[in-house]
Order: C-alpha cells, then structure tokens, then sequence
C-alpha cells in the first residue's frame, strides 16, 4: 500500500538504536470486539512494538498476550490504561495518531526512526475529537478507510523493520520455518 510517496523508504539502519514504540488503543470495546483487539496486540508484539495501552482495560485480552509472550518468548505487555488522554501527555516523544484523514508518512519517517520513542495511537468504532489536537502528528497509511491492524503493521515496519529473533528472548516455543507443513521448536526440542 502507498502511504503517501513515490517508492518505498529505506528500511532503518543497524548502528542507530532502534525507538522503543508503544501502541495505545483508544476506545476497544470489552466484549464486543475482543477478537480485533487481540489480533492488534499480537501484530503490535510480532512486529516490535514493546506495549499496548488498553483503554479501557480488558483483563482478558492482558491475560491471554501474557500467555503468548510467555510461550513465544519477549517481554511484550497489555497495560491496563483507564485514561488515555494521560497516557498521550505524560508520553516523552512523537505521539503519531493513525488517520486516514492525516498526513502521508513517509516525509516524517526519517524523524520518527531518530526519535528514542514513539507512541502510536489508534482509534476504534469512534474517536474523540480532541485526540487530533493532543497528538504530536496525525498519519494516513493512504487515504482510504482500513483497519488499525492494517495501518499500525505498516508503521511498525516503516519505522524498525523486521524484528529479529533476539526480540523474542526466552520463547518455549520457535517456528522452523518449512517449505510445507508445521514444525515447532519446543523447549529447545525439534519435533521429528
Ligand atoms: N470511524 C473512525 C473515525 O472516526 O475515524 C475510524 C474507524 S477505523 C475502522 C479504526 C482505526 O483504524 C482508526 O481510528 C485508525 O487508527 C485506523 N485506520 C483506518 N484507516 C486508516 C488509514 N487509512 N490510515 C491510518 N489509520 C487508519
């Protein structure tokens, strides 16, 4: 998908550290959309982010990335987040809102991969009006209605890349990549 520019950005380079991004979901509705939720927090870990503010909390969506970070290794966190209009101003770098009606991102890229952390906000069914004046930039991951998953992978990767496997330290449980098939590392173990 475009996201704003002509050709793709280049992808960051090693020797900077990368930012510690964090996600903050605004407006998740407990019990109603518990399967977008999840599937938001699980890209947010796959593709590096460190946390996911949930607001409102869910301690079912916490309890169950809890597990999967257990398993699959890393130290990715749900954090219960009742008020997210603190968590946006006592956040210390670039707070990116995701918007479809907002600025493309590849002219702020380069700043966004300088910045030592960044937090990434986006929103549900509905999104309070006053968010588009707390964030530090409003982004479109292009101008067409889409899903939070969709725009925060494209971001996650623009900003640090693939994630490597030291991201994902002490896992019970590792894919061995495979033409056909599954196979799982379990506890050091292949399966035959
Ligand atoms: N109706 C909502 C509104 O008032 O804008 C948006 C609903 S949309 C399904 C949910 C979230 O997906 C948005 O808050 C935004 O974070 C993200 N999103 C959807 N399309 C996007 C796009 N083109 N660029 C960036 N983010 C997008």
């Amino acid at each position: 998908m475009g996201t704003g520019s002509s050709g793709s950005a280049p992808r960051p380079r090693s020797r900077r550290p990368l930012p510690e991004v964090s996600v903050l979901r605004v407006g998740h509705r407990p019990g109603r959309d518990p399967r977008l939720t999840t599937h938001l927090a699980l890209a947010a870990r796959a593709l590096g982010a460190t946390r996911l503010y949930l607001n409102p909390p869910d301690e079912a969506i916490r309890e169950r990335l809890a597990k999967v970070t257990a398993d699959w290794g890393g130290t990715f966190s749900v954090v219960p987040s009742p008020e997210w209009r603190s968590v946006v101003r006592s956040h210390d770098g670039p707070v990116v809102h995701l918007t479809m009606y907002g600025l493309p991102l590849d002219p702020l890229l380069p700043k966004l991969r300088r910045a030592p952390r960044v937090l990434i906000v986006v929103g549900g069914a509905k999104v309070p009006a006053d968010l588009y004046g707390l964030a530090t930039h409003n982004v479109a991951i292009g101008h067409q209605p889409h899903s939070e998953v969709a725009a925060l992978a494209v971001i996650l990767d623009r900003i640090r890349g693939p994630p490597g496997p030291e991201r994902f330290r002490g896992a019970r449980r590792r894919v061995v990549p495979t033409a056909r098939g599954k196979r799982v590392r379990r506890g050091g173990r292949v399966p035959p």
